[in-house]
């Protein structure tokens, strides 16, 4: 190790054996999303009573648990996603990563897990990043996709908050989340699942939300749709969420354009997306509400012709746009079943904004390189 690095939280051990050049070409030739891997990974420790100790940035590869590490048993288990994109200057710049690094802390309270520093989370990305610069893909739409997680890896099978964690992050050069692109997605509205509840685990980012919305996703692929729409568990009623997205619906009222998203009640994700959605939509001169809205009402304000579009967001996708609902209740096409203005507009702006294509009026660019 050398002297210059021994103060750093993370320290630097470069891979022996990285991808050659055109090894790299040509694994980021077809880039779908989240199944290639850079060269390196980051990875720190935690103990009860010492807190973190020192991060390294390594050789992405498998990593050692003990069979009894309680992740594997009771699942502590959080993740968050974000991008790095390249920038016309060359250089590269993540968005709103601070945002996620808060985010992170919030569900590592709520799973009893312990918070990582904000600056720590963010070095480790600056760190990464840097060291796999090679692997950010240039074109708009494309990115690197980063992921940071954190374990329960304490080797103990009594029920309890583990002593022991790992922080890892590796990051994914990553193209279209969905395969077939922008083009609008078929939705099941799931009555025999719901996400989340009152007093769960809704509003944190941790594995198990995912493990329990599978089976649903599965139900909604065998009901002929790409995607499970969820409803609040206590009513059946209210529309919160797009599988792992959050959801966006256009009305039409009196000649203005309003942007209506399910307002936060504990049981949502609260999407960076979405938070910077509602702001740019503003800009844009629409009037963007966060309330509830229930199924009846997106079938009748379609119907009607109130409701004009209707699209979901996440980090992954960035934008989404739902043609197709289905129901025990019924089906309906929204915009028949095409991309609408206002969800291409804001998936323009939005992606113009994090390839460096639009000045960053509100901060939310962090440059990395
Ligand atoms: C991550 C996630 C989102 C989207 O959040 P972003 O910060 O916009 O990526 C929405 N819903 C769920 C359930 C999620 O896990």
């Amino acid at each position: 190790m050398s002297p210059s690095l021994t103060n750093s939280p993370i320290q630097i051990c470069p891979s022996d054996h990285p991808a050659a050049a055109e090894e790299r070409a040509k694994r980021m030739t077809h880039l779908g999303f989240g199944h290639i891997f850079t060269d390196h990974m980051v990875v720190v420790p935690y103990k009860e009573g010492q807190g973190w100790g020192q991060g390294v940035l390594k050789s992405y590869g498998p990593i050692e648990m003990d069979p009894a590490a309680s992740v594997l048993h009771y699942g502590q288990a959080i993740f968050e996603g974000f991008k790095a994109y390249k920038q016309p200057d060359g250089g590269i710049a993540c968005f709103r990563p601070e945002a996620n690094a808060r985010r992170f802390n919030t569900s590592a309270a709520r799973l009893a897990m312990p918070e990582l520093p904000e600056a720590l989370f963010l070095e480790a990305a600056r760190a990464l990043i840097t060291q796999d610069q090679a692997w950010v893909p240039s074109a708009v739409g494309e990115s690197l996709y980063m992921r940071p997680l954190m374990i329960a890896t304490e080797a103990a099978l009594g029920v309890r908050a583990s002593n022991e964690y790992l922080f890892l992050l590796m990051a994914s050069p990553s193209g279209a989340y969905f395969p077939a692109g922008v083009k609008p997605v078929t939705v099941w509205i799931s009555d025999d699942y719901v996400r989340a509840a009152p007093g769960g685990t809704g509003f944190a980012k941790c594995a198990g939300n995912y493990a329990a919305s599978l089976v649903a996703q599965r139900q909604a692929k065998g009901e002929g749709c790409d995607q499970v729409v969820w409803l609040d568990a206590v009513h059946r009623t209210f529309i919160e969420e797009m599988g792992g997205m959050n959801i966006f619906f256009v009305f039409q009222e009196k000649g203005e354009t309003v942007v209506v998203t399910p307002e936060l009640t504990g049981t949502l994700l609260p999407g960076i997306t979405r938070d910077s959605l509602l702001q740019l939509a503003r800009e844009q001169g629409f009037r963007a509400e966060e309330r509830k809205i229930s199924v009846d009402e997106w079938r009748a304000a379609v119907n009607d012709g109130r409701m004009t579009e209707a699209f979901a967001c996440g980090t992954a996708a960035v934008i989404t746009p739902v043609g197709h609902v289905k129901s025990r209740q019924g089906e309906w096409s929204i915009n028949r079943g095409e991309t609408g203005p206002v969800a291409a507009k804001l998936r323009e702006v939005l992606l113009n904004l994090q390839h460096g294509l639009a000045p960053d009026t509100h901060g939310w660019m962090k440059k990395i390189v």
